[in-house]
């Protein structure tokens, strides 16, 4: 038996993008703004980046907004400003703004599918509901494509993680990890695995790359190799994984077709990520060719009517504050539907 009730408003997924719509569209005083958040702590991905520079761009997002919105209350989120902070400060901050705004948060609840246009089923250890709402917001984030989608070859051995799973295992659970490890990858979220496998003391073989150089800031690629002495190997891919009990080895192949094997016994598979579009494809919502992200428009609406798409959801990848200045901007878009209840009836891609 499910539970069924109604809301005004359903968010899914407790993200900086979930979490900043939902501020918006409590403190403007839409009626009942509720947040699902499938893991057992609101706050999405900053929750288990330890490293700091997050929101650092959040107070420009504010100012810039608050002329155009006619929101009010969200000078209470200006606790989210400054220069940047750690992740899960962040996270928290953001939670707290949601929550002060007056929206309901709730944590350990799975969005699992539709029972209509905006009807959504969901479990969790309470039990089953149906929740309907007047909109949905869905603020699903992103996740990198694991190795098994990269179509590496190899053993099943244990040691083989994504950045968003290391980062979970070493600051959320504390697990030990291993000794030495070979990073995949070589963007800003490769540099995040760098610190946190510094962090749990894994000492690091090699980055490597099939780009021809590194994709992140040149202070960052320039501290882990002069610094922390980890040799970046461009040109290089990754063409299967060695071990049984537990990984011992990764084999690469350089450009030029020269092979390599590179002892390790832990590898971290970066970047790369995909919209996480499954419940916007289980409920019939069209994906952009190029996002693989719900197709939305200008005001994050998506072609199906009262429900829109924000933050990493509709594009991966994007730095947290510009996804918090998005969702900032979606209550907006949600708001001015609830009060007008037009919707157009083809949305551009953008
Ligand atoms: C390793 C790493 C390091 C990063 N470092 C930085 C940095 O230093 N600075 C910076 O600005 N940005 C950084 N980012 C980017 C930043 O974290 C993201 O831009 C931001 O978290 C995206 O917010 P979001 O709300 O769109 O998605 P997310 O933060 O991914 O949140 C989505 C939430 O939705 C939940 N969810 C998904 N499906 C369901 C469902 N069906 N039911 C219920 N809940 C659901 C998920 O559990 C998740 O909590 C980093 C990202 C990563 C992965």
């Amino acid at each position: 038996m499910r539970h069924e009730r109604t809301v005004d408003v359903l968010i899914v997924g407790a993200g900086p993008a979930g979490l900043a719509a939902a501020a918006g569209l409590a403190a403007a005083g839409v009626g009942h703004v509720e947040v699902l958040e499938r893991e057992e702590q609101a706050g999405g991905v900053p929750r288990h980046c330890h490293h700091g520079g997050f929101g650092a761009r959040t107070f420009a997002g504010l100012t810039g907004l608050t002329g155009l919105t006619g929101l009010t209350g969200l000078t209470g989120l200006t606790g989210l400003t400054g220069p940047g902070t750690s992740g899960p400060r962040y996270a928290r901050a953001h939670v707290d703004a949601a929550r002060r705004a007056g929206a309901r948060v709730r944590t350990g609840v799975t969005a699992t599918d539709w029972a209509g246009p905006r009807t959504l089923d969901t479990t969790s250890p309470d039990g089953l509901e149906r929740l309907t709402a007047r909109a949905v917001v869905l603020a699903t984030g992103a996740r990198e494509r694991p190795r098994a989608a990269r179509l590496v070859p190899g053993g099943r051995a244990p040691g083989v993680y994504t950045t968003g799973e290391l980062q979970q295992a070493v600051h959320l659970y504390g697990q030990h990890i291993g000794t030495r490890a070979v990073v995949v990858g070589a963007e800003p979220v490769a540099y995040a695995a760098l610190d946190t496998l510094r962090r749990a003391g894994v000492a690091v073989a090699a980055q490597v790359t099939a780009e021809a150089r590194h994709r992140a800031e040149p202070w960052r690629a320039a501290g882990a190799r002069l610094w922390h002495g980890v040799p970046l190997l461009t040109g290089a891919e990754v063409t299967e994984l060695v071990g049984r009990g537990r990984i011992s080895a990764v084999r690469l192949r350089h450009r030029g077709g020269r092979p390599a094997q590179l002892p390790c016994d832990t590898v971290v598979f970066t970047g790369d990520f995909v919209p996480d579009h499954e419940l916007a494809r289980r409920g019939g919502v069209p994906l952009d060719r190029g996002t693989r992200g719900p197709a939305i428009d200008a005001d994050f609406r998506t072609e199906i009517p009262g429900v829109f798409a924000v933050g990493n959801a509709a594009h991966a990848v994007e730095p947290a504050a510009a996804v918090t200045a998005e969702g900032w901007r979606a209550a907006v878009s949600v708001r001015r539907y609830l009060l007008s209840g037009h919707w157009p009836s083809v949305v551009r891609e953008v």
